[in-house]
C-alpha cells in the first residue's frame, strides 16, 4: 500500500526536513506487521513528492496473530486485502515512520512546522466502507479539494460493480502535521478491520491525534464510532469529552443523551428486546403498510425490512439529523430499487395532522411518547388515533418503577434528559386504556425485558387493535 505526498512550497526539498527523511537517500523500517520504505519520486525546487510504501506480511501477521482467543485460521486470514490497501496499518506506519512530522516537530526547519504549505497527498487504494460521497464527507470540511474515484472490478466477472475501493487525492494549503493527523485517524474510520485491539489508549490516540479539529467535524460521532470499532462505551467516552470542546448544537445534545440512555439500558440489553417485541406485534397482526412515528436513527425499519410481509415501511421524525442518520443506516443511496421502495423517511411531527400517514395498516410509536410535552400528548393521540387511524398501534415507553433496578442510574432520575415523563405501570394503562376507550380501540399490555415481581420489566408495551 502506498501514500505519497507533494508540495510545491519553494523550496520544495524542504519536505525533507520536515519528513525527517533525506529525498537523496531511499530507508526502510522493520514495523511489527511487515516493513516500511520511504523513498523520493521526484525532489527539485519546485516539486518534492515522497513515497511511504508499506510491505505487509500477511502470513507474518497470522503467525503473530494476538487477536481473540479461539479464533480459528481461515484462508481469509491469509489471502486478504491487507497488503493493498490503506488500512490501520498504514496508521501505525505514519505514527512509527514520520513520528516527528506527525507530532509537528523539525530540528532544521522548525518555522516551517506551523507554515501552511501547498500538499497533495495521494492513496490509490482505500477502502470506502460508506461510498464515495462519505470519503468526501470526511476530508472536505478540513478544507481538502477532494477527488475520489471509484475502482471498477473486472467487468467480465462483475458487471457494474464498483468494488469498494477508491483512489483519493487530496490537496490543501495546510500544515504537513495537520495533514498527517487527518490521514492518521481517517483512513481506519473508512476501514473495516481495524487490526489491532481497541482499548482506553486508543480513545486517547483519537483524542490527540483530533485536537483541533475533530470536535468541530460535522462527521464527528460517526468518526469516533468507527474509528473505536463501535465500542460504544469507548466512544461515549470520547465524544463526551469531544462534546465538552465544543457543546452547541442541539441535535448533537440528544444524541449525547440517547447514548446516556443506551448506557443505562445496557446491562439487559433491552434495546434489542424491544425491538423484537415491537417486530413480533406488527407481524402478528398481519399488517404490510407500517408507519414507525419517531424512528429515530432507522433501528427498528432496519429489523422490519427483514421481513417481507412488511412491503412499505414509513419512518417519519421530527429530527433531521435523526433521519440522516436512518438513511445511512438503511443504505438508501445503494439499495437495489425494489428493497428501495420498501423504504419512505418523512421530516414531521406526530403531533400534527398529516395525510401522508393514511392508509396504513399498522404504526409503531416507540419510545418517543415520554419526549413529548404532557399537553402535547393529546394532539398526538388524535393524530394517530383519530386521522391516520392504522387497525394495530404499538406504544412502548420506559416502566419509570424498574429505574431503581438500574445500579448506574441515581435515584429518582429519569433515563434520558430529554424525557418529560417516564410512567409508572399503572398511569401508563390508564393512559392507554382511556385512549382506547375513546378512540374505539381494544388495548393489551406486554412486558418487555426481565419482568421483576416487584417492580415490572423495564419497558412497557401496550398494543392497541380497533375496534369494527
Ligand atoms: N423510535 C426510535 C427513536 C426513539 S428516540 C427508537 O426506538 O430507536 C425518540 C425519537 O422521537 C427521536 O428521534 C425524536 O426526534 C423523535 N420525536 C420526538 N418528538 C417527536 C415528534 N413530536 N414528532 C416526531 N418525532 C418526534
Amino acid at each position: 500500500m502506498l501514500l505519497t505526498i507533494s508540495t510545491t512550497h519553494h523550496p520544495a526539498t524542504d519536505l525533507g526536513f520536515l519528513l525527517h527523511k533525506n529525498p537523496a537517500r531511499t530507508q526502510s523500517f522493520d514495523l511489527s506487521f511487515g516493513r516500511a520504505h520511504v523513498f523520493y519520486t521526484e525532489s527539485d525546487e519546485t516539486r518534492c513528492t515522497a513515497a511511504l510504501l508499506l510491505d505487509v506480511d500477511p502470513v507474518g501477521l497470522v503467525r503473530g496473530r494476538r487477536g481473540p482467543p479461539g479464533e480459528g485460521r481461515t484462508l481469509e486470514q491469509y489471502v486478504n486485502d491487507r497488503p493493498y490497501v490503506a488500512s490501520s496499518f498504514l496508521s501505525v506506519a505514519i505514527a512509527q515512520v514520520l513520528s516527528s512530522a506527525l507530532s509537528g516537530t523539525s530540528r532544521e526547519r522548525p518555522e516551517l512546522v506551523n507554515t501552511p504549505i501547498p500538499i497533495i497527498a495521494s492513496l490509490p487504494v482505500l477502502p470506502a466502507r460508506g461510498g464515495v460521497e462519505f470519503v468526501a464527507g470526511l476530508f472536505q470540511p478540513l478544507g481538502y479539494e477532494v477527488t475520489v474515484q471509484p475502482m471498477p472490478l473486472d467487468p467480465k466477472i462483475f458487471p457494474d460493480t464498483a468494488a469498494p475501493y477508491v483512489a483519493m487525492t487530496i490537496t490543501a494549503t495546510c500544515r504537513l502535521t495537520d495533514l498527517l493527523s487527518h490521514l492518521y485517524v481517517l483512513i481506519p474510520v473508512l476501514d473495516n478491520d481495524k487490526h489491532y485491539w481497541v482499548g482506553e489508549d486508543e480513545v486517547e490516540k483519537l483524542l490527540r491525534h483530533g485536537e483541533g479539529w475533530l470536535a468541530a467535524h460535522p462527521l464527528r460521532e460517526e468518526i469516533t464510532f468507527r474509528y473505536l470499532k463501535r465500542r460504544r462505551n469507548l466512544a461515549r467516552a470520547a465524544l463526551e469529552r469531544l462534546v465538552a470542546e465544543d457543546e452547541a448544537d442541539p441535535d448533537d445534545a440528544a444524541e449525547k443523551h440517547d447514548r446516556e440512555e443506551a448506557v443505562v439500558e445496557e446491562r439487559v440489553r433491552l434495546n434489542d428486546q424491544r425491538l423484537g417485541a415491537v417486530t413480533a406485534a406488527l407481524r402478528q397482526c398481519g399488517a404490510t403498510r407500517v408507519l414507525d412515528l419517531g424512528c429515530g436513527e432507522g433501528r427498528l425499519i432496519q429489523a422490519l425490512l427483514k421481513h417481507r410481509q412488511f412491503e412499505l415501511i414509513l419512518g417519519l421524525d421530527v429530527s433531521h439529523r435523526a433521519l440522516d442518520i436512518a438513511a445511512d443506516r438503511l443504505h438508501l443511496d445503494r439499495l437495489p430499487p425494489l428493497q428501495k421502495q420498501r423504504i419512505q423517511l418523512i421530516h414531521g411531527a406526530l403531533t400534527y395532522r398529516d395525510s401522508r400517514l393514511a392508509g396504513f395498516d399498522a404504526a409503531s410509536i416507540v419510545e418517543v411518547i415520554e419526549h413529548l410535552d404532557p399537553p402535547r400528548l393529546a394532539a398526538m393521540e388524535r393524530c394517530v388515533f383519530e386521522f391516520a387511524r392504522p387497525k394495530t398501534i404499538v406504544i412502548t415507553t420506559p416502566n419509570v418503577e424498574f429505574n431503581v433496578r438500574f445500579e448506574t442510574l441515581p435515584a429518582g432520575k429519569l433515563r434520558h434528559r430529554d424525557h418529560r415523563f417516564e410512567w409508572t405501570r399503572t398511569e401508563f394503562q390508564t393512559w392507554a386504556g382511556r385512549v382506547a376507550a375513546r378512540f374505539n380501540y381494544t388495548v393489551r399490555f406486554v412486558p418487555i425485558g426481565p419482568d421483576d415481581a416487584e417492580v415490572g420489566s423495564p419497558t412497557q408495551m401496550a398494543v392497541f387493535q380497533v375496534c369494527n
